[in-house]
């Protein structure tokens, strides 16, 4: 098999055993990339490819010469990170984050094409890009998911080898579903947020998109960990994830939440799930039904908290020291703001900006935002009570598979509904993954998910590689 369609782990063992060298690895990558991404167009400013074929650095670490593809909302010093945004145009950061800099002590390339997303990742869709949408490598008509849908395609079609993205309402485990991939969004502080351009402070974490589940636990041991820099980031020590791998859940208790088994999910989804459900049933799981009574109120609530602290982030675009500034002539520093970030946000960034002052200001910030972050809490309080007794949760990771590219792009409370069984994970702060789990009859893939309590990211991928090592689904590829 040529070195892109392996995983890093298979890669890391063939650099070992003399089998090939990390230079043959960076062509055969980049070659793909050449060949493949005009189809899926994962990537953007391509004109980097070159990149891919970059000699690796000293370091000896785990990753030494394997590519690590990045979000675009990612800081690398010196590369563009402009988010998908004309408003971010040019932007180079004088400064790695902290997750780039642990990549690059342990070894890794850094490909300085970044992946493409949703505009300052608000959205399911890759759509909201000002580079235009990124393609489903399992069919070309259909959106990869988003917002990180740029890492998850280039992972389902072999133009990655591992990838990072982020997630504040679903943007990693979404998309990896969608693309038939691996995705986690860590526990709120387990990953530094340094450096990460800020959508929603208190939901923002990074995580990997990979292959199989064995990569995603040395991704995580790699980013993961305390960072001065980021004050949300837990001093807790990081464990070897590697060492969760066990194939055994024998005795594991996991919780099916009868709140995610209602209307508007799709029958083929339903299915899957439950054949997933049987076979760790049959692996020696003790699968039970559980509740989440406040589930109803996650959409409604991270719709006010999310575009809330949004609005804020965002404030900082004044086109005074980096990113695009509007070419008109104008009068003075107000005018000079407004037709900057007129021109510069995408409609999606407006609505979001909008919605969120709105929920803010006075009169109604105690009807909106005081009232989410109470029911927030009751959210949190669910899964407490669920986790006293329970390993883990079991849910779809979305109610369809894939849509068409263009399906829900007039109507933003659908596009809000894909992230329906995604966004209570992001409220609670808690830890979740998708893997693989099935296809529908148009060959789509669908994802399952499993949560865990704050810091139970063994426990996800001692189920989750158990699943997978005991199915295939992880092994079937794309034709493209
Ligand atoms: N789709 C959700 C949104 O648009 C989640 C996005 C994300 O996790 N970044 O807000």
């Amino acid at each position: 098999m040529p070195e892109f369609q392996l995983t890093a782990h298979e890669l890391i063992e063939q650099v070992n055993n003399k089998n090939t060298t990390v230079q043959k690895i960076a062509e055969s990558l980049k070659k793909r990339i050449l060949e493949t991404d005009p189809k899926v167009k994962a990537y953007v400013r391509l004109e980097h490819a070159q990149s891919a074929s970059k000699p690796a650095g000293e370091s000896s670490g785990i990753l030494k010469g394997i590519p690590v593809s990045i979000k675009d909302n990612i800081c690398t010093d010196g590369i563009n990170t402009e988010c998908c945004s004309k408003i971010l145009s040019g932007f180079k950061p004088p400064y790695d984050a902290t997750v780039i800099k642990k990549l690059k002590d342990a070894g890794a390339t850094i490909l300085e094409l970044k992946t493409n997303m949703d505009e300052f990742a608000f959205g399911s869709s890759t759509e909201n890009s000002c580079f235009g949408p990124t393609r489903n490598p399992w069919n070309l008509e259909c959106v990869p998911g988003g917002s990180s849908g740029g890492s998850a395609a280039a992972v389902g079609a072999d133009e990655a080898i591992l990838a990072i993205g982020s997630d504040t309402g679903g943007s990693i485990r979404q998309p990896a579903s969608f693309c038939g991939v691996v995705g986690m969004k860590p526990t709120y502080g387990r990953v530094s947020r340094y450096g990460l351009i800020a959508f929603a402070s208190s939901l923002d974490q990074i995580g990997p998109l990979t292959k199989d589940t064995r990569d995603a636990a040395i991704l995580m041991n790699v980013i993961s960990g305390h960072d001065p820099m980021d004050s949300t980031s837990v001093d807790a020590p990081v464990p070897d994830y590697t060492k969760a791998l066990t194939k055994d859940v024998k005795g594991l208790k996991i919780g099916v939440p009868k709140e995610y088994f209602v209307e508007g999910l799709d029958p083929q989804v339903k299915t899957i799930i439950e054949e997933a459900i049987n076979k760790l049933k049959s692996l020696g799981a003790e699968c039970k039904p559980v509740q989440l009574p406040h589930t109803k109120y996650a959409v409604p609530v991270y719709y006010i908290i999310a575009t809330a602290e949004a609005s804020s982030n965002l404030a900082r675009f004044d086109a005074v020291q980096y990113g695009y500034r509007t070419a008109e002539r104008v009068k003075n520093l107000i005018e000079m703001y407004c037709k900057t970030r007129g021109e510069g946000f995408g409609d999606e960034a407006k609505r979001r900006i909008i919605l969120g002052t709105f929920a803010l200001s006075h009169g109604y910030y105690d009807a909106y935002y005081l009232r989410a972050l109470k029911v927030r809490t009751m959210i949190k309080q669910d899964f407490d009570q669920v986790f006293k007794e329970f390993d883990c949760i079991l849910t779809p990771t979305s109610p369809t598979a894939a849509f068409k590219i263009g399906e829900k792009t007039n109507d933003p409370l659908k596009m809000y509904l894909s992230d329906i069984y995604t966004i209570s994970v992001n409220l609670a702060g808690i830890p979740a993954i998708s893997l693989p789990c099935g296809f529908t009859k148009n060959s789509l893939p669908v994802g399952l998910q499993l949560l865990a309590k704050p810091f139970g990211e063994e426990m996800l991928f001692r189920v989750a590689h158990t699943y997978e090592q005991n199915t295939e689904w992880h092994k079937i590829k794309p034709k493209l």
